[in-house]
Formats: C-alpha cells, sequence, structure tokens
C-alpha cells in the first residue's frame, strides 16, 4: 500500500516515514502543500497524511483543491492540539479523520489500516481466504494454523492481493503500490515475488490460493478461476 505524507517537519517526517517503511508501507513525502497537491493529484496513494500547517498551500486549503478535482483518496489530518475549528473544517472540507500532534505511531498505523480497510472489501482486521489468515494489524500469517514467515516485501504483496481478495490486480497495480518509484515496470519483480509467496503459501497445500490469470494479473481467492 502506498502513503502520501504531506508534512514539512523534516523530523517528524523522517520519523514518520521510516515507521511506515518498517510496516511494509510505500512512503512518498511531500515538504509543502505545492509539491504535495502536485503529488496528490499525480501519484496514486492509498492514503494521504496531511499536515494542516504548511508552507505555499496550507493543509485544508490543499484538501479542498483536491476534492475539488474528485481525488477521494482518503486524508488522515495533523492538526496541533488547541485547533478544534481546524478540526471541523478539516472534516467539513473532506479529511476522513485527524491526529492531534503529538501523537503515538501506533494510533496513526491503527487510522491508517482502518482507512485501508473501508476502501476494499474487508472490513475485519483478520482476513480469512479458506485456512489461510492474515491478520493485517500484526502481519502474522497463517495456513492451517500454522505460523507463516514472511519478508516485508512478501508480506505487503500478499496484504495487497487480500484486500482484493476474489478480484484480479494487474501487475501495473501491484508496482504502483507495493514498490519504490524507480521500479522498472517491465521487470519480473511480480512474478519473483509471486513465486516467493506461493513457495510459503501454496507449495504444502492442495488447494491452491494465488491464482494467475493470464494476461490480466493475479488473484487471491478459494476456488480455481
Ligand atoms: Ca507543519
Amino acid at each position: 500500500m502506498r502513503i502520501l505524507l504531506i508534512e514539512d517537519e523534516k523530523d517528524l517526517s523522517s520519523i514518520i516515514k521510516q515507521g511506515l517503511e518498517e510496516e511494509g508501507y510505500i512512503v512518498d513525502v511531500a515538504n509543502d502543500g505545492e509539491e504535495g497537491q502536485y503529488m496528490a493529484e499525480n501519484y496514486p496513494a492509498n492514503v494521504i497524511i496531511l499536515d494542516i500547517m504548511l508552507p505555499i498551500v496550507d493543509g485544508l486549503t490543499l484538501l479542498s483543491n483536491i476534492r475539488k478535482k474528485g481525488i477521494s483518496t482518503p486524508v488522515i489530518l495533523l492538526t496541533a492540539r488547541d485547533a478544534v475549528l481546524d478540526k471541523i473544517k478539516g472534516l467539513d472540507t473532506g479529511a476522513d479523520d485527524y491526529l492531534t500532534k503529538p501523537f503515538v505511531f501506533g494510533e496513526l498505523l491503527a487510522r491508517v489500516r482502518t482507512l485501508i480497510r473501508r476502501q476494499s472489501a474487508v472490513k475485519e482486521s483478520i482476513v480469512r481466504i479458506a485456512d489461510l489468515e492474515i491478520n493485517t494489524s500484526t502481519h502474522e500469517v497463517m495456513r492451517g494454523g500454522i505460523h507463516i514467515p514472511l519478508s516485508a516485501r512478501e508480506y505487503a504483496l500478499l496484504e495487497y492481493l487480500a484486500y482484493h481478495k476474489d478480484n484480479v490486480v494487474s501487475r501495473t497495480d501491484i508496482v504502483e503500490h507495493i514498490y519504490k518509484e524507480d521500479t522498472d515496470m517491465d521487470s519480473n519483480i511480480v512474478d519473483v515475488y509471486i513465486n516467493y509467496l506461493r513457495n510459503k503459501i501454496d507449495k504444502d497445500h492442495k488447494e491452491k490460493l494465488i491464482h494467475t490469470v493470464r494476461g490480466a494479473g493475479y488473484m487471491l481467492r478459494t476456488k480455481e478461476v
């Protein structure tokens, strides 16, 4: 999943970026409102974390601008402790949630996960496909009750497939949401990681859950395509 972080305080933004990356998210950072608006309009993101006090274009103006352009990406506003009016204005302008600075990082993570779930068909923190269980809070993956250790990249790919279970996801979708900007779109990186996942998730099981949809992409589901 891809997150756009618009925050001008460099120390804070690098802490948030690092924490999110450790959770397997791809994070794009903008340091002012103008750059943030450009990125929000031109790069796909699953969630935008938006500071209100920003240079050039402030967060609420940015939010209003992107909503007017029909961009519906969920937005979490970062507000100052005493800025009650900002929160009200923010929600009225189209923010989905807000967090008051200073906040505990775990709370930001929980809110990000909630907004990602809200966009998907998955409404619970544990996604189940046959005997496969993916805990999106702890990143624990089990098949048939047995824990499956995955790398951060493998987990990110599996989670993306899980949030779109029973739907085909294309290689382009995967590259855009799971890999960094400089990933070569023509590379076979997605196929390589799908193979890693198959070895860990499907190899020892009769029922295969990761399916290749010829010419379209991949799908996580119980029945054969
Ligand atoms: Ca700020």
